[in-house]
This record gives C-alpha cells, structure tokens and sequence, in this order.
C-alpha cells in the first residue's frame, strides 16, 4: 500500500531552540532550525493515521499539520520525550467517538500502563480522557492493511522498538543494532535514523556512529532525526554525503 510519511518533530528530548540557550543554533531564523520532540506520522493510502511516538509537542504539532484523526499509535520506548504527549491523544478520541489501539513491546506497554493508568479505558460514552487499547506487537502485524514490522533495537542497555512499514524503516533513540534486526533493514528505500550530536552518546547514535550504520544498512534515503542544537541545519546539510539528509519538521517523504 503507498503511504506518506511526515516528520512532525526531529528534535531531542530538549527541543531546538533549548530553553535558555543562546547559541547561533537556537537564535536561527531558519524554521528548519526549529525542531520539536521527536514523533513522526504515517498516513496511507486508505487515509489511515497512524502515529509513531506522542510527544510532547504533539498538540503544537497536529495544528502544524492539521491532523484531524490518529487512528493507531506505534509506540518506540517510554522515555518522557516520546510518550509524555499521550494525554493530547483524547482529541481524536473526541473528534472520532472512538478507542484508540496503541502498540509497543511487552516493557513499553506495561510501563504505559502504569504511568498512564487513566488513559487506558474501554469506551464508556465520556471523552474528556484519552481512551487507549494498550497491546503488545512482537512480530509482524497487520494494521489497516498495512504490514507492521517491530525492529528491536538497543537505546544503552534498554530494549526498544523500531518499526518497519514497507520499505521504510524508522530508528529513533539507538545505539546498536542486533544482527537479527538488522536482516529486517534489507532492501529500504527509506530509513529515518537517529543522530543526537556530534560527539558519540551511551544511548544514542553520534554523527559518525549514524553514518557508519546508514552506510551499513544502504537505504536508497537516509534521513537524521533525534537531533540536538549541535546541528545547524544548512551547515550539517552540506556536510552529509550522498543519500543522506538532514530531517526538519515538516518534511513528507511518499513511498509506493
Ligand atoms: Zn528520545
Ligand atoms: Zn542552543
Ligand atoms: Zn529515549
């Protein structure tokens, strides 16, 4: 199935510009410069959304984009900068009438459980709460027709997930990738990938650990996300190789 994607936020957990920073980055002008929390939408060709991670950010960016449904949320680990948007989530429970499936590995959804107690509900008529179907996805699915493919990834010590939806793969939050997922990155057209700064990071990809491991995994695109204020925009664009470009907010990226 062809399906679009866009990047709602391609920034750190920090956001660029970073509260209180005054550096050349963070006083840009160029919106490209201006990043929020990581988080990405998937609309296919059925006109079905489905949501990877709530940041934050994700009232600031559903208005951005003017997203009217999230009909499913893939959920990648529960880092607040990935899920702390959740409670936005009950507008589209509102504008819809409806209960929204989330997704993550067995860790994610047990702590979504805890954390967000409230939001996972049966419908009951009331929508001034998020009404969440919290389920577990540990192997390829079918959602809305597409296929759902879970990447387990490493973030430090943690296990987390990335996902594979046809020939686009995205790997948010990582710094090694087990051999075996690997095998799942085969043949992409498109692979969003984390690269958090310049210098490497215990948890995360740097700039070289990120260009090593695009080059391993060989997708026709790659494109940085997950990117702190270290990154200038225009000067990281002319520094990428070939195939190689830097995420903003707002980009859309088809694929057939
Ligand atoms: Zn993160
Ligand atoms: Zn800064
Ligand atoms: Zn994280």
């Amino acid at each position: 199935m062809s399906f679009e994607l866009t990047i709602l936020g391609s920034g750190s957990s920090a956001g660029t510009p970073v509260v209180g920073c005054r550096c050349s980055t963070c006083l840009s002008a160029n919106s490209k410069n201006n990043r929020t929390r990581c988080s990405s939408l998937i609309t296919l060709g059925n006109g079905k959304n489905i949501l990877i991670d709530c940041s934050p950010d994700l009232r600031q960016q559903s208005l951005r984009e003017s997203i009217k449904s999230i009909d499913s949320v893939l959920f990648t680990h529960t880092h607040a900068d990935h899920c702390h948007g959740i409670d936005d989530l009950r507008a589209f429970c509102q504008i819809n009438k409806q209960q929204i499936p989330i997704y993550g590995n067995k860790d994610t959804i047990e702590q979504l459980k805890v954390k967000f107690g409230y939001a996972m509900s049966e419908p009951n008529g009331f929508w001034e709460k998020p009404v969440l179907n919290p389920q577990i996805i540990d192997g390829p699915s079918q959602l809305f027709g597409a296929t759902i493919i879970p990447v387990p990834i490493l973030h430090g010590r943690l296990l987390i997930n990335g996902y594979r939806i046809g020939n686009l793969a995205y790997l948010t939050d990582v710094s090694e990738i087990p051999i075996k997922s690997l095998e799942l990155l085969r043949g992409l057209d498109v692979l969003l990938l984390d690269c958090l700064r310049h210098e490497p990071h215990y948890t995360h990809f740097g700039f070289d650990q990120c260009l090593e491991m695009a080059k391993k995994i060989n997708a026709k695109e790659t494109y940085l996300i997950h990117m702190t204020h270290d990154f200038e925009y225009e000067a990281l664009k002319n520094k990428l190789p070939k195939s190689l470009y830097a995420g903003y907010d707002g980009l859309k990226l088809s694929l057939n």
